[in-house]
């Protein structure tokens, strides 16, 4: 069923006869174009779709903050942009050449929305907010968000050097907490340019806006509805929202996956970025506690990686986020920190895996590859693209010694097994090895892997 009319279609500045089926426009036109590029005016109108649960079920959220203004805000990740524009729906293309956004409003409401405000407009009961983007965006950050907004600014350096700005729409009833927030809000910018390199969008702004729904990653405004409920990490104040919707200005927003089937690189990556907070801030075995629990919430009931062409609902599975996360805390594991953040950095700044170059998971599997100097696939596809745990077996010997082998991979990896003698880490294949214990080893006592162990 269409939501809205569409009135007319133009092409090149020509009215043009179409289709408008399943939400699908089809332009039948009078005579072929000529190569190159063509501009496409679409004339449509209608009641926006009203969201039943946000951000999970998409559409408009209409909202009143306690002081009874009008608070508005759109999520539209699952069901797309043409959940009230007419787009391409499909993750593997974007619009690169900048959106316009000119939004009217009551004189008395603001209007947040993505890149930098141009001018707002006001003609006597209303005004009209002019936003625009210049960078790739995905269609499902092409949002706007209406409310009794009051805006903070503060200047911010990033990693590279370059003068950016933070700022904050909050609603004016929580203006009393904007400060405090901004004060965490540095601390995560900070915190994941250091991992993940400079600020995505530096030119144009790093936006926040409080949101009637929990959040979503809005390039350039992302959407925050915590409520200001922190939790403290080190000893100071943490958003878990904030820290993971900000995160995908890297990984989804910077870094976008070419098909729904690759959605672990934005919810995998960026949670596991989002353990990464915890290890800058309250170190090395609070890192590894997150994983140790993590690890009971993994299904491993489909692959994270399925089929390609699939929809957003059959893609969002949980192992997307759990697993997607415990396979970087891996790879991080077999490779070693040497190499391991320094190729990390590399892929999230590298043209070729960035903005208009949308990436698949051969793509990552590849670059890893490379930096690592070993083929990492069986890794890649043990833990993506099968349900299947890393097999250990430990074979009892004569004399007090124990045997370790790989079952289900052709490579060998890393492994700490801890003896009567402590705890060692070996290098461990299908051929496996002999360790010397007075008791039976414990293997990966830390949980660096999803596995399971056989005592033969
Ligand atoms: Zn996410």
């Amino acid at each position: 069923m269409n939501d809205y009319t569409v009135h007319s279609v133009w092409v090149n500045g020509s009215k043009q006869p179409f289709d408008f089926k399943d939400k699908l426009i089809t332009i039948q036109l009078n005579k072929e174009l000529p190569a190159g590029k063509a501009s496409v005016k679409i004339f449509y109108g209608g009641k926006p779709h009203v969201a039943r649960r946000p951000p999970w079920d998409d559409g408009f959220i209409w909202s009143k903050d306690s002081t009874g203004h009008q608070w508005m805000a759109i999520t539209a990740e699952g069901a797309g942009g043409k959940l009230y524009f007419p787009c391409k729906d499909h993750p593997s293309d974007e619009p690169n050449e900048g959106v316009d956004m000119l939004i009217t409003v009551p004189k008395d409401l603001v209007v947040a929305g993505p890149g930098v405000l141009q001018n707002v407009k006001k003609h006597g009961t209303t005004a009209t907010y002019h936003w625009k983007t210049n960078y790739t965006i995905n269609n499902y950050s092409i949002i706007f968000n209406v409310g009794d907004y009051k805006v903070f600014s503060r200047p911010y350096t990033t990693v590279d050097g370059h003068n950016a700005t933070v700022q904050f729409y909050v609603l004016n009833e929580h203006a009393d907490k904007a400060e405090h927030f901004l004060d965490i809000f540095v601390k995560t910018i900070h915190e994941q340019e250091k991992y993940f390199g400079e600020y995505p969008f530096a030119k144009e702004k790093i936006g926040m806006v409080e949101t009637p729904h929990l959040g979503m990653e809005h390039q350039t405004m992302v959407a925050y509805g915590n409520k200001f409920r922190y939790t403290k990490i080190g000893g100071e104040d943490y958003d878990w929202l904030m820290h993971h919707e900000f995160g995908h200005e890297w990984w989804g927003n910077k870094v976008t996956a070419k098909d729904w089937a690759d959605y672990w690189i934005h919810e995998g990556i960026c949670s596991f970025g989002d353990a990464l907070y915890t290890r800058e801030f309250a170190g090395e075995a609070a890192y590894n506690k997150i994983f140790q629990q993590s690890i009971f919430g993994i299904q491993n009931k489909l692959p994270v990686v399925q089929h390609r062409d699939m929809d957003e609902e059959a893609a969002y599975i949980d192992d997307i986020y759990s697993k997607g996360a415990f396979f970087m805390h891996t790879l991080r594991y077999v490779m070693g920190d040497s190499l391991f953040f320094p190729a990390l950095k590399k892929f999230v700044t590298s043209p070729q895996y960035t903005y208009d170059n949308l990436v698949s998971t051969d793509d990552v599997e590849q670059f890893f590859t490379k930096e690592s100097g070993r083929d990492l696939k069986p890794l890649f596809n043990l833990y993506l693209r099968t349900t299947d745990k890393l097999e250990v077996h430990i074979k009892t010997l004569p004399n007090n010694k124990y045997l370790v082998q790989l079952q289900n991979i052709n490579i060998p990896l890393p492994l700490d097994i801890t003896t009567d003698a402590g705890t060692k880490r070996l290098m461990v294949d299908s051929k496996g090895v002999r360790v010397d214990s007075k008791i039976l080893p414990v293997i990966d006592p830390e949980v660096f892997y999803i596995k399971k162990i056989v005592i033969e």
